[in-house]
């Protein structure tokens, strides 16, 4: 199935709400401070990962199988296992969960990434939104919630009926209550699309942070790299290096439990490093606060901080070019940047003020090895607008332009697609970029060309096509931010699109 051009799975994340479409007249409150229950459950049943087959019928449309076995919806109360170095580990034991080891849900799962052993990874990155602490003298001193971005308030008042939500701490009640319900969110989450019982895993030792997306890289004899960026302002680029190596056939997601976490330091010459975040080594000992390889992983923010990595302009995708093994990382821009000298000093990898536009940044690991130690770094593209005065906003863009790299996806080719997320009424984007969109760079030449367009309010974002590249499959999300459609009534909706050659031919050729 998994090399049939015909027919196959498609794994969908659905990030966030959109409130306004999903309730009949938005979401409510009553009168006493509470949201309806009713509303509740079914915001977190929107949520999580969908599993559907596509297949081609013989008039030759593309259609959904809806009485496919393999159709699965994987909600915010989906039983599933924690694994790992943090399994089981005090912080994350809860009144409902005294062991640690199962947590209902995956949250927020922004992007992914595909194993050789044909499972998928769903990553939790704005999760930190829907839990809040109340008690702001325990939030500021608890790094696990603050780190992480936890406030006093939540997004969606979840917490006012379902109380996990509520991660105050409470004296009187086991484990605190759910004070440590927010730390088993922020992590890698393992999906078998092929086994419709299967269970899906956090895999703890890929570390704990606004996860975007995990892009694998393999050598011949099976060892691994998986990059992942962590979205937010001044946060890092990590890489984990599994232990063992990948066998055709035997190996299965437990490979992703044991192994080694790295973050990214770039240095002004262009070389780079990657630091080690395990417990007992680069400072990351007890007496400096990290009590255990578990309370690194908790952590992982703060145990990058320690060690020095280097605070990027929002890390979204990362990719590896099927041919080189290098890596692409998509910086999407950092309002921030050069403003905050604690965090958001210009640094070489990060070069602009205010950087508005993004950029996107290769790296070279040493003999293209995806479990080296030190790589070169450099400059891909500095996204822009050359029509602008600033010369902070101009950019290198060779051929049409763009701004906030977000997605970023090599097909078999090695052909390198781009998707963008900005807010398409900034007016340094109104001038000459317009609606979101998608591209197509050749990592050579660097030219980079304008593929499709979004509506207003959307971002593109996610691609896959099917094993003979005839078929393209892209994300368009949120167009509801222009609600309602220009025609006054109708509710946009986010979609997946499926874009085909009219000659059947490979896309992007
Ligand atoms: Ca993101
Ligand atoms: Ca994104
Ligand atoms: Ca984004």
């Amino acid at each position: 199935m998994k090399d049939k051009p015909d027919r196959g799975l498609l794994a969908v994340n659905h990030e966030d709400l959109e409130p306004l479409t999903l309730h009949p007249s938005g979401p409510t409150i009553d009168s006493s401070g509470l949201r309806p229950l009713a509303e509740v459950r079914k915001e977190l049943a929107a949520l999580g990962v969908s599993i559907i087959e596509v297949r081609k019928n013989a008039a030759g449309a593309w259609e959904r199988v809806t009485d496919s076995p393999y159709g699965r919806r994987i909600t915010g109360t989906t039983p599933m296992d924690i694994t790992g170095p943090a399994a089981g580990h005090p912080s994350m034991r809860t009144l409902a969960d005294p062991e640690g080891r199962t947590v209902l849900g995956t949250l927020n799962n922004c992007a992914s990434g595909r194993t050789p052993w044909g499972t998928y990874l769903t990553c939790e990155e704005n999760f930190y939104n829907v839990f809040t602490n109340k008690d702001p003298t325990d939030l500021k001193a608890r790094r696990e919630h603050r780190r992480m971005g936890v406030k006093t308030t939540s997004s969606y008042a979840w917490e006012t009926v379902e109380e996990r939500f509520n991660v105050t701490p409470r004296l009187d009640l086991p484990e605190q209550g759910y004070v440590n319900e927010v730390n088993r969110f922020g992590w890698v989450v393992e999906i078998d699309p092929f086994d419709p019982l299967s269970v899906p895993k956090k895999r703890t030792a890929m570390g704990r942070f606004s996860h975007e997306n995990v892009a694998c890289s393999m050598t011949e004899d099976g060892r691994m790299g998986l990059y992942m960026g962590d979205d937010a302002r001044a946060e890092y680029i990590y890489k984990f290096v599994p232990r063992n190596q990948y066998q055709a056939g035997v190996t299965r997601g437990e490979l992703l439990d044991e192994g080694t976490l790295y973050v990214g330091v770039f240095n002004e010459d262009g070389s780079g490093e990657w630091v080690e975040l395990q417990h007992g080594r680069n400072g990351l000992t007890r007496v400096n606060g990290f009590k255990d390889q578990g309370d690194v992983l908790i952590n992982t923010r703060s145990a990058a901080d320690h060690v020095g990595a280097t605070p990027m302009d929002r890390p979204e995708w990362v990719a590896v070019n099927p041919f080189t093994r290098d890596v692409y990382v998509t910086l999407t821009n950092n309002s921030n940047r050069g403003l905050d000298p604690d965090r958001n000093a210009i640094n070489a990898a990060n070069p602009r003020p205010k950087n508005l536009f993004g950029h996107i940044m290769k790296i070279v690991e040493d003999a293209a090895d995806p479990t080296a130690k030190t790589f070169r770094w450099e400059i891909f593209v500095l996204a822009g607008d050359p029509s602008l005065e600033a010369s902070n906003l101009q950019g290198n863009i060779k051929g049409d332009l763009f701004g906030s790299p977000d997605g970023l996806w090599f097909d078999k080719f090695g052909r390198l697609w781009i998707q963008t997320d900005f807010d398409d009424s900034t007016p340094e984007y109104t001038k000459s970029i317009g609606l979101n969109m998608m591209l197509a760079a050749d990592p050579v030449g660097r030219e980079i060309r304008r593929f499709l367009v979004g509506p207003k309010g959307c971002e593109i974002t996610g691609v896959t096509s099917n094993p003979d590249s005839t078929v393209l499959f892209v994300n368009v999300q949120h167009p509801t931010l222009s609600y309602p459609a220009s025609d006054g009534v109708t509710r946009p909706r986010s979609t997946t699109v499926l874009i085909t050659r009219d000659d059947g031919g490979v896309i992007g050729t």
